[in-house]
C-alpha cells in the first residue's frame, strides 16, 4: 500500500526525524490559509506540493517553492486545476485532490536515503547517495558507483557504526555527521517497525551554514513509503492512511467482492479462477498476439453474485474489446460460472465477443445451461481447450 507524502512525513516526525511542519489543503482557500500560517511562523519559504501517489512532481511543476502568499495561491490554483503528468503517472495524468503546504528550507546540498528489501542478497539494505534530488534515477542509471549500499543485519538492523560510516561516505562533516547518522538509524528502524517495503527520503537536505548552525542542519523534505499489504492487519495506524481516491476504483470494487483484480492496458478481459491459471491465461493470450486488459482471479469459492460483479468490472472498462472466460472447475463449480454468464448477459450485456472455456466440476450441466441460453448471448463462442480459446478471442478482437 502506498501513502501520501504528508503521511510519510508524519511517520518520520513521530520517529524523531527532523521534518518541516506543514498543513494539508483540499481547496485554494485552505492552501492560502496554510501558507499564511507558514509565513507567520517566521519561515521565509512555503512549499506547495501535490499529494498524489506518484513521484516526479518536482519536474512536472507540482512542487513549488514560494516566497509569498500570492505565489502559494497561484501554485495551489495551478495544481488543483491541472492533472499531473510525470513518467510515473498514466499518460492522462492524475487529478490532484490534496496539497501539502509546508515550511520550506534553504538547501546547500541534496542527498538520497532509502531502506528497502534486496531480494538478491535476501537482506534489507540502506541505499544512499550524495547526489540526491530529482535526478536520482539518472544518477542510478549512468553512475551506479554514486549509489552507496549498506546491507542491514537481519537481527539487529542498521548498526550505529555502519550508519556513521555511511554519513562520512556521503560527505557530512562536523555536527552534521551525528544528525545524518541519527536520521539513517531512525529511518531503518521505522522501515522494520512499520512493516514498510520502501522508506525513502529524497531529498534529505543539508541546509547552508549559519552562525547558529555552522555545519548546517540535516532535514528530510520529502517522504515516500510503501507498506506490505499482508502486514496491515497489525499496522492499524498505517491501514488508516488508505486513500481510496488514489486507487483504481475497479480494483477497490473487486476487493470488496473478494476478487483479485489488477487492471492492465490491453483489450482482452480475462475471467479466470486461480492465480496460476490467470497468469498462464495471460501468457497464452499474449502468445497468440493479444493483450490482456486485466488479471482477474475469481478464486474457488466466489458466489454467483461475485462472478457477476467480476463481469460488470471487466465490461465497464472501455478498452475491453473481448472477454475470455477460462475456468478449471475444482472447488469452483462450472455451472456457477455459467449462471453468472447468463445473469451478466441479462444485466450488463455482452456487446463484445465472449469466448468461454470450461472444464472440470459440473461441466456438463454448465454446457447445457450455456447451450440453452445461446440465443440470449449472440457474441458467445465456446472453446475446446486453452489454445483454442486464446486463438478465438484474439481473432474475434482482430489483434492477430
Ligand atoms: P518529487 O519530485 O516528487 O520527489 O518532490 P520533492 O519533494 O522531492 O521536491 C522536488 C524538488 O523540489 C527537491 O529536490 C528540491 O530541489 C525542491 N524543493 C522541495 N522542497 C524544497 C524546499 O523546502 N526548499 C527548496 N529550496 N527546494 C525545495
Ligand atoms: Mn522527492
Amino acid at each position: 500500500m502506498r501513502v501520501h507524502e504528508f503521511q510519510g512525513r508524519q511517520l518520520l516526525a513521530e520517529a524523531g526525524v527532523p521534518v518541516p511542519t506543514g498543513g494539508v489543503a483540499t481547496t485554494v482557500a485552505e492552501a492560502v490559509q496554510a501558507a499564511e500560517g507558514v509565513f507567520a511562523s517566521g519561515s521565509s519559504i512555503a512549499v506547495v506540493k501535490a499529494q498524489v501517489h506518484a513521484g516526479g512532481r518536482g519536474k512536472a511543476g507540482f512542487v513549488k517553492v514560494c516566497r509569498s502568499v500570492e505565489e502559494a495561491r497561484t501554485a495551489a490554483e495551478f495544481m488543483l486545476s491541472n492533472r499531473m503528468v510525470s513518467p510515473q503517472t498514466p499518460p492522462e495524468g492524475l487529478q490532484v485532490n490534496r496539497l501539502l503546504v509546508a515550511s520550506g528550507v534553504d538547501i546547500a546540498k541534496e542527498f538520497y536515503a532509502a531502506v528497502l528489501t534486496d531480494r538478491g542478497t535476501r537482506r534489507n539494505v540502506l541505499i544512499a547517495s550524495a547526489e540526491g534530488g530529482v535526478d536520482i534515477e539518472h544518477v542510478a542509471a549512468t553512475r551506479p558507483e554514486a549509489i552507496l549500499k549498506q546491507p542491514l543485519d537481519p537481527v539487529v538492523g542498521l548498526q550505529p557504526w555502519a550508519a556513521r560510516r555511511m554519513a562520512f561516505q556521503l560527505g557530512f562533516r562536523g555536527k552534521a555527521v551525528n544528525q545524518a547518522t541519527d536520521i539513517l538509524l531512525r529511518l531503518a528502524r521505522t522501515f522494520v517497525e512499520k512493516d514498510a517495503t520502501l522508506a525513502e527520503i529524497n531529498p534529505l537536505v543539508l541546509t547552508p551554514a549559519t552562525p547558529e548552525h555552522p555545519d548546517g542542519q540535516v532535514i528530510a523534505i520529502d517522504a515516500k513509503f510503501t507498506f506490505d499489504d499482508n502486514a496491515l492487519f497489525r499496522q492499524k495506524a498505517i491501514a488508516a492512511f488508505f486513500d481510496p481516491a488514489e486507487e483504481n476504483p475497479a480494483e477497490i470494487r473487486a476487493n470488496e467482492f473478494g476478487l483479485s483484480y489488477v487492471a492492465l492496458d490491453g483489450s482482452i478481459g480475462c475471467l479466470v479462477n486461480g492465480a496460476g491459471l490467470a497468469m498462464s491465461t495471460m501468457d497464452i493470450v499474449k502468445l497468440h498476439g493479444g493483450e490482456p486488459a486485466n488479471f482477474l482471479d475469481v478464486g474457488g469459492s466466489a458466489s454467483e453474485e461475485a462472478v457477476t460483479e467480476a463481469f460488470r468490472i471487466i465490461l465497464s472498462d472501455s478498452r475491453v474489446k473481448g472477454v475470455l472466460v477460462n475456468i478449471f472447475g475444482g472447488i469452483m463449480q462450472c455451472d456457477r460460472i455459467a449462471r453468472a454468464i447468463i445473469a451478466s448477459a441479462k444485466t450488463v450485456g455482452f456487446r463484445v465477443p465472449l469466448v468461454v472455456r470450461l472444464e472440470g466440476t459440473n461441466v456438463k450441466e454448465a454446457r447445457a445451461l450455456l447451450e440453452a441460453a445461446r440465443g440470449d448471448i449472440p457474441t458467445m463462442q465456446t472453446a475446446t481447450d486453452l489454445t483454442d480459446a486464446a486463438r478465438r478471442i484474439v481473432a474475434a478482437v482482430g489483434e492477430a
